[in-house]
């Protein structure tokens, strides 16, 4: 870690006009400086300004944490704060005495609680908040060699759990049940934390978001395994294969599971220097709508990920950011048929120089589990 990220949002945030960062814990903070501080009441902040050096504020009682962590060895200046104090006057003075006025302009992070924004707003009065996104947005989303290489390790153990799932996806289980032992092999499997379990056995397959319930799973149901977690690093996993368990699908399924398999692979193929995010939602999507299951594929076909499972860039239409070398995101179509079953093909895949790398490997064919 180096301060050379700071600097690099100092530099952006000049470009766009916005005279002051403000960013709290979570992943924009953890991106910056390496700081993976825990979201409370109390105010915790990354004051970056366009004169004057950067500075972290934080209660005192925490400044051992920034200390330990790897924003300790980048030379931050930290302001800390007792109990009695009020944190947004101290960042509100610090920050206008720097830039020699109140900023115009301030650039919140996305995930900032709005107790801390309006706190901001209301130390400073005279400037305009708006979203940081744009700014951070645009380092975030290009990864370096060394982070594809986190996603990779990520992706290499979310797919040794999906490689397990016959020990735990049985007939006569609960999908809670079936969860429950997958959250243990997430975390046996190389991560640190579970982000999201779903285990969409049957009709609640038809609900991309469904999580655990009770249900049992039946013999010849279809199963959706959708499953992510954050490494040590603070990079995700997210990978959905879907399972047949104890007997087979049946021909109409095979049928439309071929179709949206075509329409997972037409996507990735698609995934090159120059191509729009939107030109990959639409590869996926002509795939489905011409075998005539269009009506069935209801949401986008992916997301980027990084430190965060969802962020920048949204592989959706109407974004028609050009990909670039080092872009990471999921390219995920679904079939869904509300009532009866659904099917998800998701992985991971990172834009390089000539074409596209996968960092999921399991097959993407209706798996067939013993019940
Ligand atoms: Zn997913
Ligand atoms: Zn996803």
């Amino acid at each position: 870690m180096t301060i050379e990220r700071v600097h690099a949002a100092r530099e952006v945030a000049g470009e766009l006009g916005v005279d002051l960062l403000v960013l709290t814990p979570g992943s924009d903070l953890r991106y910056l400086c390496g700081y993976n501080a825990h979201a409370m009441e109390r105010l915790t902040t990354l004051a970056v300004p366009q004169r004057g050096e950067p500075f972290l504020v934080v209660p005192r009682l925490e400044a051992p944490m920034v200390d330990a962590s790897p924003a300790g060895a980048l030379g931050l200046e930290l302001l800390a704060w007792d109990e009695t104090d009020d944190p947004f006057a101290l960042l509100a003075r610090t920050a206008t005495a720097r830039l020699g006025a109140e900023p115009t302009r301030v650039g919140v992070g996305a995930r900032t609680w709005a107790e801390h924004a309006l706190g901001v707003q209301r130390a400073l009065p005279g400037s305009a908040l708006e979203l940081a996104g744009p700014v951070v947005d645009r380092l975030r989303m290009v990864k370096s060699a060394a982070e594809i290489e986190e996603l990779a390790i990520a992706g290499a153990a979310i797919d040794r759990v999906h490689a397990r799932m016959g020990e735990w996806l049985r007939v006569g289980r609960t999908e809670a049940e079936v969860g429950a032992d997958i959250d243990a092999a997430i975390r046996a499997e190389g991560h640190v934390g579970v982000d999201f379990t779903i285990v969409g056995s049957g009709p609640n397959g038809a609900s991309p978001h469904h999580e655990l319930s009770g249900r049992t799973v039946e013999a010849g149901d279809l199963v959706v395994v959708d499953i992510g977690g954050e490494t040590a690093t603070g990079y995700r996993s997210d990978c959905t294969r879907t399972y047949v368990v104890g007997g087979s699908a049946g021909a109409d399924v095979a049928e439309w599971y071929a179709v949206l398999k075509e329409a997972q692979r037409a996507a990735t193929a698609a995934v090159r220097p120059g191509a729009t995010a939107e030109s990959i939602d639409a590869a996926a999507r002509a795939v489905i709508d011409q075998a005539g299951w269009g009506e069935h594929f209801i949401h986008r076909t992916g997301h980027g990920i990084g430190l965060d499972t969802h962020e920048a860039p949204y592989i959706v239409a109407g974004n028609d950011v050009p990909l670039v070398p080092g872009m990471a995101f999921s390219v995920e179509p679904g079939i869904y048929l509300a009532g009866r079953c659904g099917a998800r093909i998701e992985d991971i895949v990172v834009c390089t120089d000539d074409g596209v790398r996968t960092l999921n490997d399991g097959p993407r064919e209706l798996v067939e589990l013993p019940g």
